[in-house]
C-alpha cells in the first residue's frame, strides 16, 4: 500500500444508534452514502441474539427476541458505561463494550460486501455522553477490530450532513436529536467551513424507548383491567408487547387512531388508541425536552431569533408531538423533508474524510475537486460535562465538586492546578474526579481516582507538584502531572471505575474474533 494513501481501504462513519444502526461511506464525488446491510436494508437494528447455533444482529435477531427474549440484548447502549452490567448466556458473560462491538461487526462485514475493505471508522456518539461512555464506545470499536480514527458528536454529524447537503448559508442552527434511546440539544453555528458548537446538554436516558414504555404500561393496564392478567409477568409476552406499542406510536405518527393487539394466557384484546389520548400520556416526556432546549440556548447566549434553522433528527422527531413542539418554540417551520434517520451516519461519514485529509493523507476513491473541498471543513466541539475534583471544604468540612473545567467549554481544553505534597517524603498523591455541575460530589458522575506516583523521594512536605486535567476534542479526559522542584514529568494515571483496561479489550479482540456472525 502505498504511504500516505488509504490503499483501497474505506473510512466510514457509523451511527451505532440505541435501536438502530447505518454505515455510510463517502463516495468519488464527496456525498455521503449509507451503505444496504446483508438484508438490503439501510437501517440495522441494534439487537443482538444468542442462538443455539450462533450469533445473529440486526432483523433476524429481532425475530428471536420474540422467540427467545432471554437470549437477545436490546438497547446496550443505554448500558454503555455501566461497570454493573453484563450478559450471561450459555456460560458466557458479554460487557456492553463487547454486544456494541457484535452490531459495529455485523454493519462492518455488511458493508465489506458492498465497499470492500473497511478497517477505519469514525463513530458516533450523544452529545451527552460522558466520558466512560465515550470510552466503552471507543473501546467496542476496536473490539469489532475497527481502527476508531475519532468518535463524533451526533448533533455536530447531522449538522455536518445538513450543511453540505444543503448548501446551508451561515448562520445558527438548533439541532434537535431525540432518538431511541437519548436526547441531545445542541446550538452549532455554521461560518464558512467550520461548524463551532456553542453549547449542549440532553439526557442519555429519555428516547423513543420511553415513549413506548408508556404505551406498554397503558395497554397492560387496559388487558388487565378486562381479563385480570398482566402480560408484564411473562418475558414473552411482555417482548411482544413492546412491538406491538412500537407498532402503534409509528401508526400514530401518521394516522389519528391506531388499535393494537394483545394476548396473553390464552385471552385477547384489542384496543383503539387515539393519538391524543398518546400524547396526553407522554407530554411530560416531551417537556423534559423543552425544558433542556430552552436551557441549552440561554447557555449559548442565544434567543429563537437567532436562530436560523432548527434541525430535527432522530427518528422520534417524527412524532407530530415533536414537530408541533419545535414549531412552536421556534416560531418556524421545521423542516420536516429532513431525512432524519440518515444524517448522523452521513456526517460521520463526511467526519471521517475530513479526518483522513487532514492528517495529509490521500484517499485513492475521492476526486480531487471533493477532496479539496471535504479539507477545508474543520469542527469546533464544547465539553457536555464540568471536570470537577472532590475536595473537602474548609469550612463546611462537606465535601463538594471544585469545578475545573466549566461545561461547554470549547474543545480542546486543559487546566492546571499546584499542590503541595503534605508530609515529608510524601511519592504519591491521589485526586477524586467527577464530571458534572453539581455543587454535591453524589449528583456527579464519578469517573475515578487520578493518582500521581513515582515523585522523588526524600523531599519535605510542601513540595510542588502540577496537575494538568485536559479534555481532548473527542471529549476523553487526560491528566499529566509535572514535579515543580525538577521539572520532571512524573506518572499520572486516571483508574477509572468503569470501563475496561487495554488488555481486556486486547482480550475481547481476540474472543470476538473467533466468533461469526450468521
Ligand atoms: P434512531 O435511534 O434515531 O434511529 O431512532 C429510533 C427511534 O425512532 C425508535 O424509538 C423508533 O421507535 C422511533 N421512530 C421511528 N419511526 C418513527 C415514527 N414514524 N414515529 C415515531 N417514532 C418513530
Amino acid at each position: 500500500m502505498a504511504e500516505g494513501s488509504t490503499g483501497g481501504e474505506r473510512v466510514v462513519g457509523i451511527d451505532l444508534g440505541t435501536t438502530l444502526s447505518k454505515l455510510a461511506y463517502v463516495d468519488e464525488s464527496g456525498r455521503p452514502v449509507l451503505v444496504p446491510n446483508a438484508e438490503g436494508e439501510l437501517l440495522t437494528p441494534s439487537i443482538v441474539a444468542f442462538t443455539k447455533t450462533g450469533i445473529l444482529v440486526g432483523r433476524d435477531a429481532r425475530r428471536e427476541a420474540l422467540a427467545n427474549p432471554s437470549r437477545t440484548v436490546l438497547h446496550v447502549k443505554r448500558q454503555m458505561g455501566n461497570p454493573k452490567w453484563r450478559f450471561k448466556v450459555d456460560g458466557e458473560t458479554y460487557t456492553p463494550e463487547t454486544i456494541s462491538a457484535l452490531i459495529l461487526k455485523k454493519v462492518k462485514q455488511d458493508a465489506e460486501l458492498h465497499i470492500g475493505p473497511v478497517r477505519r471508522a469514525v463513530i458516533t456518539v450523544p452529545a451527552y455522553f460522558d466520558d466512560a461512555r465515550r470510552k466503552a464506545t471507543e473501546d467496542a470499536g476496536a473490539i469489532a477490530g475497527l481502527k476508531v480514527i475519532d468518535i463524533v458528536n451526533e448533533p455536530t454529524a447531522s449538522a455536518l450532513a445538513y450543511g453540505l447537503a444543503r448548501a446551508a448559508q451561515d448562520g445558527v442552527s438548533l439541532v434537535y436529536d431525540l432518538g431511541g434511546g437519548t436526547f441531545d440539544v445542541t446550538v452549532i453555528e455554521k461560518r464558512g467551513n467550520e461548524f463551532i458548537t456553542l453549547a449542549t446538554d440532553g439526557d442519555v436516558e429519555l428516547g423513543g424507548k420511553d415513549w413506548d414504555e408508556r404505551l406498554v404500561n397503558h395497554l397492560a393496564e387496559r388487558f388487565r383491567k378486562e381479563f385480570n392478567a398482566d402480560p408484564r409477568e411473562d418475558p414473552q409476552a411482555l417482548a411482544y408487547l413492546w412491538v406491538s406499542a412500537e407498532e402503534a406510536k409509528k401508526t400514530l405518527s401518521r394516522r389519528e387512531k391506531a388499535s393494537v393487539p394483545v394476548s396473553y394466557k390464552g385471552h385477547w384484546g384489542n384496543y383503539e388508541l387515539a393519538r391524543e389520548e398518546f400524547e396526553a400520556l407522554t407530554e411530560d416526556l416531551l417537556a423534559m425536552t423543552q425544558l433542556t432546549t430552552e436551557m441549552v440556548l440561554e447557555e449559548a447566549g442565544v434567543t429563537w431569533n437567532g436562530i436560523a434553522k432548527v434541525i430535527p433528527t432522530g427518528g422520534s422527531v417524527r412524532m407530530p408531538m415533536v414537530q408541533r413542539l419545535l414549531e412552536k418554540m421556534s416560531g418556524k417551520t421545521v423542516a420536516a423533508e429532513v431525512p432524519v434517520d440518515e444524517t448522523v451516519a452521513q456526517g460521520a461519514a463526511i467526519h471521517a474524510t475530513v479526518c483522513v485529509l487532514h492528517s495529509n493523507e490521500r484517499i485513492r476513491e475521492l476526486g480531487a475537486e471533493a477532496a479539496e473541498r471535504l479539507g477545508r471543513i474543520h469542527t469546533i466541539d464544547v465539553a457536555a460535562h464540568a471536570l470537577g475534583l472532590i475536595i473537602k471544604d474548609v469550612r463546611t468540612l462537606q465535601y463538594r465538586n471544585d469545578i475545573l473545567i466549566p461545561k461547554n467549554s470549547r474543545l480542546p481544553t486543559s487546566v492546571a492546578k499546584t499542590y503541595q505534597t503534605a508530609y515529608d517524603g510524601q511519592q504519591k498523591i491521589v485526586l477524586q474526579v467527577v464530571q458534572g455541575d453539581a455543587p454535591d460530589p453524589s449528583a456527579c458522575i464519578v469517573i475515578g481516582a487520578v493518582e500521581v506516583t513515582d515523585l522523588p523521594a526524600g523531599r519535605p512536605a510542601g513540595s510542588l507538584v502540577k496537575v494538568t486535567y485536559s479534555y481532548d476534542r473527542k471529549g476523553r479526559i487526560h491528566v499529566t502531572a509535572e514535579d515543580q522542584g525538577t521539572g520532571r514529568t512524573v506518572s499520572a494515571e486516571i483508574v477509572r471505575q468503569a470501563g475496561l483496561k487495554a488488555a481486556q479489550v486486547a482480550e475481547e479482540a481476540r474472543r470476538l474474533s473467533v466468533k461469526s456472525i450468521e
